[in-house]
């Protein structure tokens, strides 16, 4: 039997972005910034001083996403505590820390999650008229397995 959990009016957003895809994330988040200020946003270390610094909002900053950043918000997804995950992630080069990534894209999915990995996604998440109205994401069941 599948669970829901609603989504709050003001989301907790995780904001990720790899290095090369950090100045994209920057100015998308710079595009966003009225959307962005209404919620909490969280992100790994670097690219959450970056956003601070560049935006002037608040950000909770978790470890740099090598070092743990990208697992710390994969327990937030495990606990309910994340609606919005961008996460801009380098499509072109290998990443240290890529079973990290691998691992959060997964809970991602498994939570049932907003996830945008590109500015196409975030941008149409962002502007969907579902950001207005009561949502309850949907939990699968995965005892089955
Ligand atoms: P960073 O981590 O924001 O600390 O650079 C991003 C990542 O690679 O997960």
């Amino acid at each position: 039997m599948e669970k829901a959990r609603a989504l709050p009016a003001v989301k907790r957003i995780a904001l990720v972005a790899h290095n090369n895809k950090k100045e994209a994330l920057l100015e998308w988040a710079e595009a966003n910034k009225e959307f962005l200020s209404k919620h909490e946003l969280v992100a790994t270390g670097s690219t959450g001083e970056l956003i601070e610094k560049k935006l002037k909002v608040p950000v909770t900053r978790l470890l740099s996403g090598p070092l743990g950043g990208d697992q710390q918000i994969g327990s937030l997804i495990a606990e309910g505590k994340l609606d919005f995950l961008v996460f801009f992630w380098d499509p072109m080069e290998a990443q240290a820390h890529d079973s990290d990534v691998k691992a959060l894209l997964r809970l991602a999915v498994a939570w049932n999650i907003l996830v945008a990995d590109n500015r196409t996604t975030a941008d149409f998440i962002v502007s969907s008229s579902q950001m207005q109205k009561k949502y309850e994401i949907q939990l699968e069941d995965f005892s089955k397995y």
